[in-house]
């Protein structure tokens, strides 16, 4: 929007520094955010509902004389007015008023209220309405349904009506540039944002409550198609760059495949090879690789590792935790030292002499393959010549921690290839959104002899119950896991809990091997209790969420998870992950705390009846939203003015031809649509 969109909101009447100042801070700078700032929900103010007509529950308009106005003591003090219209009588009622509010209400005077009317002590009653007196000649009522706006904390409602009617009378005498090819809806965008600001007083109220109407739609599609075009571009930078065209290595892979206990699964062979093509070529690899929990994902990254290393560059596997970071550390060592790899360790407790030594020999070159935490990211962290980087359960990784590490590649070389990889699988819907033109593999096979996990809901009030049930899985031999979880993200409180669990169990089970694991502790002392755990010698490991991912256990079949309900669908699915991985029948017991909220309990049934990640993934965003399941929330990512997921999901296949039908048939149109979409620029792209 050129024209009005360049208008700071400082120049619209009644705006002074202080709103301007509150109004930035929300995000609104200028007068098309304005526009873009739509109502949440409307209120018909259109007509007058005589008071006879009047239903509980409604908020209506309602024109009188007031009667008699009293302060009335009784077990709250109150301004209690009667007001007639002729067909009936009806209450107002304040309990927070002034004595000028009174002394307004004389007898006689003519009102206009506005409220929900309710039933009272004294028939129908409305608390707190707005109203005000009427002169002889009021103009009639609106004309338009009223918006109610979303706000924050010093910005009122009328205020937002005020500014958004000025915003819309300048859209009105100067309405912008229509940037979609035409035909693509019966609105355009000015007569889409007219009416969403001012809908008619017939306008379809659940249906734009919904974001349904025609009128949203468009502009849905229209930020969907910029924000497409706008994440192409980004890519399309990114490829302009390079990448070092890392050669295949056939023989070295076939090799290295030959050397290891088990046979790749045809999925695993497949996806190696799109990986091993992508390598190849001098433009930076861009690819997720999505496989549920236990498809061997690990054994993809090192045929890609391998293929860079034995080109001469250097590979950073990043994991998001401490401990999968070691379990990797664990499954490359097994399977690289042979080949006389050099390895080196980077976590956030690598400290001093030892991180210098590290740094030193991950700036010279000397370390081939660098396997940590997100401490790989920091400042000081200077790369030879990285050329692939491989990013694990990528979700929980913020975006730029991932654009520091890519930028790591060294001068003059380009960007380092990136593989990203999830067990929690982006539903092909929002991957379009999200990521564009991503590229996708999808490892769909479990290596042979994996078994589903049976899944059941118990209550807390049959604690004692699922506590016969883990006593008599480890007296057969079996092992099992105690998972507790906490809403808060406190290391320390989940360690509490976990630390009072575990005492009430040893208290139940007094001759069982109980191990403790929480992620306040050592890493030494985490390493021995997993050892332990692995090696049998500890029967049940109560464990917070820490062990969500990559852990692998496969004597493990029975898993408790505490109060399940407080976790989003896909942590739960990595969870129960954590069995399954033997040859026995494997359960998940989710032992939840009643009352469990209708929308709980259908996202735990999801989990009971599918062990099919993607199916999961999807009932997470219908249940969640998208912002939770990107997991990129506090980032404000993902965050579109118009558009919702998963309502607008439809949209989304007309939003790909639309991209596409723009950039061969209006190229003059796309810089203009992006920029007044993206104003601030997204950057979470360039993952
Ligand atoms: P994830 O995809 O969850 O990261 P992992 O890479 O940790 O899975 O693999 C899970 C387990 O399966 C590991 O013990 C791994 O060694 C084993 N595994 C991987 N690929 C195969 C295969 N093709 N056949 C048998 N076992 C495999
Ligand atoms: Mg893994």
């Amino acid at each position: 929007m050129t024209g009005i969109a360049a208008i700071p909101v400082r120049e619209l009447r009644g705006v002074g520094p202080k709103l301007a100042a509150r109004l930035a801070d929300y995000g609104v700078h200028r007068v098309d955010d304005l526009l873009f700032h739509l109502p949440l929900r409307y209120q018909d103010r259109t007509r007058i509902t005589p008071i006879a007509a009047a239903r509980e529950g409604a908020d209506l308009v309602i024109e009188g004389e007031v009667r008699a106005a009293d302060v009335v003591f009784g077990r709250r003090r109150s301004l209690v007015a009667r007001i007639q219209d002729g067909t009936g009588t009806l209450t107002l009622r304040f309990f927070h008023f002034s004595a000028a509010q009174k002394n307004n209400l004389q007898t006689g005077t003519r009102l206009r209220c506005f409220g929900q009317v309710r039933r009272g002590s004294s028939g129908l009653e409305m608390f707190h309405p707005e109203y005000r007196p009427l002169d002889e000649g009021e103009p009639s009522v609106e004309q338009a349904l009223t918006p109610i706006y979303p706000t924050t904390e010093g910005i009122g409602q009328n205020q937002w009506r005020n500014l958004c009617g000025q915003a819309l009378a300048r859209l009105r005498r100067d309405p912008p540039r229509d940037l979609l090819p035409p035909g693509c809806s019966p609105y355009d965008l000015a007569r889409a944002l007219d009416y969403l600001h001012a809908p008619p007083p017939d306008a379809p109220q659940a249906q734009l409550r919904e974001g349904r109407h025609p009128a949203q739609q468009r502009l849905a599609l229209e930020e969907l198609v910029a924000h497409n075009l706008s994440l192409q571009r980004l890519r399309q930078q990114q490829r302009a760059e390079g990448a070092p065209a890392l050669a295949p290595r056939a023989a070295l892979m076939a090799d290295f495949l030959d050397s290891l206990p088990f046979a790749a699964t045809g999925a695993q062979q497949r996806v190696l090879a799109e990986i091993a093509a992508d390598l190849a070529q001098p433009v930076p690899m861009l690819r997720l690789v999505q496989g549920d929990v236990g498809s061997g994902k690990t054994l993809v990254a090192a045929g890609a590792a391998l293929q860079a290393i034995a080109n001469g560059y250097q590979v950073a596997v990043m994991a998001p935790t401490e401990i999968l970071a070691e379990q990797h550390w664990g499954s490359f060592s097994n399977w690289f030292q042979p080949l006389s790899i050099s390895m080196e360790w980077l976590s956030g407790r690598t400290k001093g002499k030892k991180r210098e030594a590290a740094l030193q020999r991950i700036a010279s070159g000397e370390a081939g393959l660098v396997i940590g935490t997100h401490a790989l990211f920091q400042q000081d962290v200077a790369f030879h010549r990285l050329g692939l980087v491989i990013v694990d359960e990528q979700h929980r990784f913020g975006v730029h921690q991932r654009l520091a590490l890519t930028a790591k590649s060294g001068p003059g070389q380009g960007k380092p290839h990136q593989l990203v990889m999830t067990a929690t699988p982006i539903p092909r819907t929002l991957s379009m959104v999200a990521y564009a033109d991503l590229d996708c593999s999808i490892i769909d096979e479990l290596p042979p002899g994996r078994q589903a996990v049976s899944t059941v809901l118990i209550d807390n009030n049959r604690r004692d119950q699922v506590v016969a049930r883990v006593a008599a899985a480890c007296s057969e031999g079996r092992q099992a896991y105690w998972v507790c979880t906490l809403i808060e993200e406190s290391d320390a409180l989940q360690a509490q809990a976990a630390e009072a669990t575990a005492a009430e169990l040893q208290l139940a089970l007094p001759d069982l091997a109980i191990g403790l694991i929480h992620g306040r502790m050592k890493p030494a002392d985490k390493d021995a209790v997993m050892s332990a755990f692995k090696a049998g010698a500890i029967a049940l490991l109560v464990a917070t969420t820490v062990i969500e991912v990559g852990v692998d256990v496969p004597n493990a079949s029975l898993m408790i998870i505490e109060n399940p309900e407080r976790l989003g669908l896909a942590q739960l699915h990595q969870l129960r992950g954590r069995v399954g991985r033997g040859s026995a029948a494997s359960h998940c017991v989710l032992l939840y705390q009643t009352p469990l909220g209708a929308n709980s309990r259908q996202r735990l049934q999801a989990l009971r009846e599918s062990s099919d990640g993607f199916y999961i993934a999807e009932r997470d965003l219908e249940l969640r939203g998208p912002g939770e399941v990107l997991g990129t929330r506090q980032t404000g990512l993902l965050e579109f003015r118009v558009a919702r997921l998963p309502e607008h999901n439809h949209l989304l296949e007309r939003v790909q031809q639309l991209a596409v039908e723009m950039g061969r048939d209006f190229p003059e149109l796309v810089e203009p649509l992006i920029n007044r979409w993206t104003g601030q620029a997204i950057r979470f792209a360039e993952v």
